[in-house]
């Protein structure tokens, strides 16, 4: 594993955090959060002996199970071989005492006397102001002087102007920003990321493949310009090699929950030098990144946010099954996975055409997506005319192909 400095505290982190946000869940509850503690508790624990020493967490990941579950997973003196980050939830404050509150609680969840990194969740331009107006900078201090944390930070999903704007307002030790090539521009950006280097801030970085997008097997015509690399990597290697490659990255944070992905992303991580990779591998993953943007229609990277819709839609499965479609030309297999994800087959149904045009949604985008507008283009491309009708009938092929396969079964 290789390690670089948090510039202020001078800890060596990791360059690859585990991430918490989506780790194994149990089968038979999928959506309910509940942790496959077990599996869950191993993989962080693998993690960590093959050097990994930052875990990440927050008050709502897996509904709120997940700081009590990283108490007992770190237990055995894990706990004293990682730095932990967890997050202040700003939506949730609605006056200073309550940031105290909050706190203590989470320390107790933790289980632990400190919290090393100490994040304000998920700020952008306005929930920063609230925020700012309710005191946080006065808690940021009282904490770190009672040693309830120990370092303060801010993860952000905002524009170029507000995250300039916060990492100005106080004395920061750290920031998060969504960043990978698909989001150069998008958010903080590079300029973003630039800015709060050289203001002596660790940067730690979420989303490095854009929510798993830049992990699958890509389009044809992307796949077409990786074969062209003198060296093989997989599209994920190259992607994390990329972010790795900039030296104002402190960790990149990986929300691992298989196997397999953990060990690929240790193995890649021991070659994640900075500025390791030549002009040639960075002028193809330019061009990459140019044949994906022009392949895709919603740049959505199903951070789920927008959630829950009041009007039931199932927001970023139906820019998944959109954006599958334009990107790989597979109109049958993401007409397919639409119906059998949100038509309401089985379950409740989460169309985009339930779309009532509220706007809630778009005030919770940080990809500040005009969702309803999409949402119209989404029904219109993957519904289309007698859906209902084209459902029934689907509906009922589906059961006669269970009771053959049933009959067959019981012959
Ligand atoms: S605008 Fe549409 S998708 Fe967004 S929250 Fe309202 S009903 Fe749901
Ligand atoms: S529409 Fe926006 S908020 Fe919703 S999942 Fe996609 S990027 Fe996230």
């Amino acid at each position: 594993m290789l390690y670089r400095k948090m510039k202020k505290s001078g800890d060596e982190l990791s360059i690859l955090g585990f991430g918490c946000m989506r780790l194994p869940q149990k089968k038979g509850s999928p959506g309910d959060g509940r942790i496959d503690e077990e599996r869950a508790t191993a993989q962080i624990r693998m993690a960590i002996d093959e050097g990994v020493n930052y875990v990440d967490t927050a008050l709502p990941y897996h509904m709120g199970s997940c700081e009590p579950f990283l108490a007992r997973a770190l237990s055995n003196g894990y706990r004293d071989k990682v730095k932990l980050a967890t997050k202040l939830p700003p939506w949730s404050v609605k006056a200073r005492e309550e940031m105290d509150r909050i706190l203590s609680s989470q320390l107790n969840r933790l289980n632990t006397a400190q919290v090393d990194y100490y994040l304000l969740h998920g700020l952008n331009g306005d929930s920063w102001g609230k925020i700012e107006a309710l005191g946080v900078t006065g808690f940021l201090d009282r904490a770190k002087k009672d040693g309830q944390i120990a370092n303060a930070g801010f993860s952000f999903h905002g524009d170029q102007e507000a995250f300039i704007r916060i990492v100005d307002a106080y004395d920061w030790d750290f920031c998060q920003i969504q960043y990978n090539l698909l989001d150069q521009q998008n958010q903080a950006g590079t300029k973003g990321l630039k800015y709060a280097a050289s203001k002596n801030l660790g940067v730690i970085i979420m989303e490095p493949l854009r929510g798993g997008l830049l992990a699958r097997k890509p389009p044809s015509e992307v796949e077409k310009i990786w074969t062209e690399a003198k060296q093989v990597r997989t599209p994920a290697e190259w992607s994390l090699s990329w972010i790795w490659n900039h030296p104002e990255v402190t960790v990149v944070l990986s929300g691992m929950n298989d196997e397999a992905h953990i060990r690929e992303n240790i193995r890649v991580a021991n070659d994640g030098h900075p500025d390791s990779l030549s002009e040639d591998e960075l002028d193809l993953i330019r061009r990459v990144e140019r044949k994906y943007r022009s392949l895709m229609k919603a740049g959505c990277t199903g951070c789920r946010y927008c959630m829950p819709c009041p009007s039931g839609v199932d927001i970023p499965t139906c820019f998944e099954a959109y954006n599958y479609m334009h990107m790989y030309g597979d109109a049958k297999w993401a007409k397919l996975f639409y119906i059998a994800r949100v038509a309401g087959l089985a379950g409740n149904p989460g169309r985009a055409s339930q779309c009532e045009e509220c706007g809630e949604c778009q005030e919770a985008c940080p990809q500040k997506l005009p969702i309803p507008e999409l949402l119209k283009a989404v029904t219109s491309e993957m519904e289309g005319r007698f859906f209902d009708t084209k459902l029934w009938f689907f509906g009922k092929f589906m059961k006669l192909q269970r009771w053959r396969t049933l009959r067959k079964s019981s012959k």
